[in-house]
């Protein structure tokens, strides 16, 4: 109600002034301007038409329509028994009295409401009533024409209406009517605001999850609530099986209006959206074929179907109405988007998924060298992927091409090999035969009609070949329980993990291929009688015999990775190399420059054992050094031997030298005619006596040098020694054998040489024999040179001749102990076979080195070299 103070006075109609009522409407039509709600503007309505007109009472109520009565809205003054019964009038006693009054909103000749008597409308208990507050009059007038409302006022006789309070009444109804649309304007535009950010939290609501089970439960639950529907389904559409599938339900079963889960095109409202692709409705239908209302919308997305959205009404007098159904448009163009993502997440997923189980695989596989195993891993991988846990790998037998089993998961080798399967010209040959994928959908439809005899729970296959360089290793199998298709992406997977598998395989069969011939020259080695230890490039022990660890006392088979000679260092034994230990990093000297070590060992532990140790390098084709080769040789029993015929020589010598020497002195003493006179004939044998005594000693010297020197007994006496005047005193003593057989011998030596470091005797013990040599094997006329010349931390020494030379096969054994060329021609020059022998000893024994070159016919030079002395 109004508070008394902030409304005019009542003006009495029969006293007005025409301003009071301007002051009055202008009161009124600020007020109701201001407000948008429509309780006040009915309040205000009444309160104005009460104030213009004067009146005691008046009542506001609905307009009655000829089902429902009208409602009392607001009354005023007025009795509730009064009030009940003026809002019961009934349509006509009212229509009759508004058509007169519709003068208010038409143009039109106005026609004057008019007064009537309440005795005459209201039953007699409600006129009774009115009559006791002094009202018997009546004057009806609608209130606004699109929400319709009744405003009457009651009065007490006389009829009172001035043209001026009639026109004030209008002109205040008119803006009661303004008020009450702008009202209702407002109320419309607030609602649809309020429905826009009840659609914007839904959309917000559905796109915050990427699951998509959450994202269709969310969608539904909105749906209903933005509609204040009752129930509510969303089906997702599959293209390739057609078929709509219930998958989240709101506030009741997940059934579409079909009453059942699925639907096809065509299948009841959500079927015919499908076949449509737009918002179908249907009305409440009521009686024994009752059907609440539904609205069914298509979910799309870019142009494609990706379901149905439905939301059902039992009410019977639901309507959905435009704005019920662009909302459901809104939300379905949301939900759309969202299962988009949601799917594109999950495919995203799915493929992350299959990525980690094939990095899974592979690792898998690197650790793995059992064919086997690894074929195993990679069945059990790819099949769970695909989501069957059945697969198989089939191998075509290498000499029969009969298909074999090779690995199982899911299914019973038996069942693998079934024939329906492995029969010709069945899926399985066709991809190792074809070396193509196989994809079938349903396989008892497929075999011979009598052939269906298929493992349990196998009915479809997927087959890829394993191919590896080239070749069809084998087949790999995923079988799935019922009939599928399978999709391009899924035989792709496949391939991919079937190209891991096949690669893993080769590596597989040259492992063992390997293995077989690892044990092969295991099984070799250890069968040596040498010792003997294999190593990588940098010396690590990859392979020994037990003959190597016997040898040393050292677990040489047990030490892979251990540096060889590390290893031999540490043998309990004590072990010296001959002639000292090797120059140098042996394990450089070999494996780096790749230059091969030949030496001699003796070892002594329980039992004493000489050894001929040979280090080689191991080269590939391309001359890398891929590793050493270390050989123990026991060659005790051939040194036992050796060393038993050097005694043996050293010994016969020294027996033999003694009487030789009285032999040549008595031959001596007899040809000296000391002892009587000598005949010429007897001289002359005395003479060959003498020459044969001579050879006989010089054989005798050189037997016992080289057993000497073989014993390892010679010693040298170390100087300084210039080399010129060497080579001057040797030349000398043998300038007349030169001259002897007309031979020219000369020495070409620059006028400096650096001094060398030598033993005077052995060095001219070594020119003698060479050039003692070159005079024998030149013919008369000939000519033989020493030359000699400083290179680098030698002295380069060449003797020289023009001689018979040597054959090349003869020049392999020249320094061989009692090799002649040509014994017959060597005897007569009273050669023995060892001087070269010696002689190359000789060299050695001063670090130097010898070696011979010639042309047969035209003559031979040797070259040795000596250590020049220091500083
Ligand atoms: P010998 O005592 O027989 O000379 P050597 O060991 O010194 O023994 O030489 C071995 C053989 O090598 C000789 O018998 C000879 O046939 C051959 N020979 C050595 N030097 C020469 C040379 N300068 N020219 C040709 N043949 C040679």
């Amino acid at each position: 109600m109004i508070p008394d103070d902030a409304r005019p006075a009542p003006i009495h109609p029969a006293f007005a002034a025409p301003n009071r009522y301007l002051a009055v409407l202008a009161h009124y039509g600020r007020e109701l301007a201001l407000t948008l709600d429509t309780g006040r503007i009915y309040e205000l309505a009444l309160d104005g038409a009460v104030t213009l007109l004067g009146v005691p009472a008046a009542l506001l109520c609905s307009r009655p329509t000829a089902t429902a009565p009208g409602r009392v809205l607001l009354a005023q003054g007025v009795d509730l028994v009064l009030g009940e019964a003026l809002a019961a009038l009934s349509p006509q006693t009212t229509r009759s009295h508004i058509t007169l009054t519709m003068i208010f909103n038409a143009e039109r000749p106005e026609i004057a409401p008019e007064w009537r008597a309440l005795t005459e409308l209201l039953p007699s208990d409600a006129a009774a009533v009115a009559a006791d507050q002094g009202l018997q009059l009546l004057l009806t007038l609608p209130v606004e024409q699109e929400q319709p409302a009744l405003l009457h006022l009651l009065a007490p006789p006389p009829p009172l209406l001035s043209p001026d309070a009639l026109a004030a009444l209008r002109l205040l109804l008119g803006q009661v009517s303004v008020a009450q649309r702008n009202a209702r304007l407002y109320l419309q535009a607030t609602a649809w605001a309020q429905r826009l950010t009840a659609l914007q939290t839904a959309g917000a609501e559905i796109g915050a999850t990427l699951h998509l089970a959450s994202v269709l439960a969310t969608a539904v639950q909105h749906a209903v609530e933005l509609v204040g529907a009752g129930t509510g389904v969303l089906a997702l559409w599959n293209p390739q099986g057609r078929v709509l599938t219930a998958a989240a339900a709101a506030y009741g079963p997940a059934l579409l209006d079909t009453g059942s889960s699925t639907a096809g095109p065509g299948d009841g409202l959500a079927g015919a959206v499908v076949r449509d692709r737009r918002l179908l409705l249907r009305t409440a239908a009521e009686g024994a074929a009752a059907l609440p209302a539904l609205v069914a919308v298509p979910l799309l997305w870019q142009g494609d179907l990706l379901g149905v959205l439905e939301v059902t009404d039992q009410h019977p007098t639901r309507l959905f109405s435009a704005e019920d159904q662009s909302l459901l448009m809104l939300l379905g163009q949301h939900t759309a988007g969202a299962i988009a993502n949601a799917r594109l997440y999950e495919r995203a997923q799915g493929r992350l998924h299959q990525l980690t189980v094939l990095q899974d695989t592979s690792r898998a596989i690197i650790s793995q060298l059992d064919y086997d195993t690894i074929l195993r891993t990679v069945l059990r991988n790819v099949s769970s992927l695909l989501g069957t846990q059945m697969g198989a790998v089939y191998v075509p037998d290498e000499r029969d091409g009969v298909i074999a089993g090779r690995a199982v998961v899911g299914v019973s080798m038996a069942g693998a090999l079934t024939p329906l399967l492995t029969r010709r010209d069945g899926p399985i040959e066709r991809v190792l035969q074809a070396g193509k994928t196989v994809a079938i959908y349903d396989l008892p439809t497929v075999g011979p009609p009598t052939d269906t005899a298929l493992p349990p729970d196998v009915r479809s296959l997927l087959a890829v070949p394993l191919i590896s360089q080239g070749r069809v290793l084998g087949a790999l199998c995923i079988y799935a329980p019922q009939p599928r298709h399978w999709s391009p992406v899924e035989a792709e997977l496949l391939l991919v993990f079937a190209s891991q598998a096949a690669h893993a395989m080769q590596n597989a069969l040259l492992f063992e291929r390997l293995r077989a011939e690892k044990a092969t020259l295991t099984t070799t080695i250890t069968s040596m009688s040498d010792g003997l230890v294999v190593t990588d490039a940098g010396g690590r022990i990859i392979l020994a015999n037990p003959v190597a660890d016997a040898l040393f006392a050292v677990p040489f088979t047990t030490s892979e990775g251990a540096n060889l000679l590390a290893l031999l260092a540490r043998s309990p034994y004590s072990v010296d190399y001959r002639g000292g230990d090797p120059t140098g990093d042996l394990l450089n000297v070999v494996l780096g420059q790749g230059l091969p070590y030949r030496g001699e060992i003796d070892v002594r532990g329980p039992t004493e054992r000489t050894l001929e140790f040979s280090f080689l390098p191991v080269t590939r084709s391309s001359y890398q050094i891929t590793g050493g080769l270390a050989v123990f040789h026991d060659i005790t029993e051939l040194r036992r031997v050796n060393d038993l015929k050097s005694d043996f020589l050293s010994m016969v010598s020294h027996e033999l030298r003694t009487p030789l020497t009285s032999i040549k002195g008595f031959v001596k003493l007899v040809l000296l005619g000391e002892v009587g006179p000598v005949t010429t004939a007897q001289r002359e044998c005395l003479e060959v006596a003498d020459r044969e005594a001579d050879r006989l000693s010089r054989l005798i010297n050189d037997l016992l040098d080289i057993s000497r020197i073989e014993a390892g007994t010679v010693t040298f006496t170390w100087e300084t020694l210039a080399p010129a005047p060497l080579v001057a005193e040797v030349l000398t003593v043998l300038q007349p054998q030169a001259a002897e057989v007309r031979l020219t011998l000369m020495a070409d030596l620059p006028p400096t040489l650096p001094p060398v470091r030598g033993d005077r005797q052995r060095i001219i013990q070594i020119l003698t024999n060479l050039l003692g040599n070159a005079i024998k094997f030149t013919p008369p006329g000939g000519a033989v040179q020493v030359s000699a010349a400083a290179d680098g931390a030698y002295l380069r020494v060449q003797v020289a001749d023009t001689g018979i030379g040597i054959s090349a096969p003869a020049l392999a054994h020249i320094f061989d102990r009692f090799y002649q060329v040509d014994s017959s021609h060597a005897r007569a020059h009273g050669g023995t076979g060892l001087g070269l022998a010696i002689t190359r000893q000789l060299v050695e024994g001063h670090g130097g080195t010898i070696q011979v070159t010639s042309t047969p016919g035209a003559g031979t030079t040797v070259e040795f070299t000596l250590p020049l002395a220091e500083g």
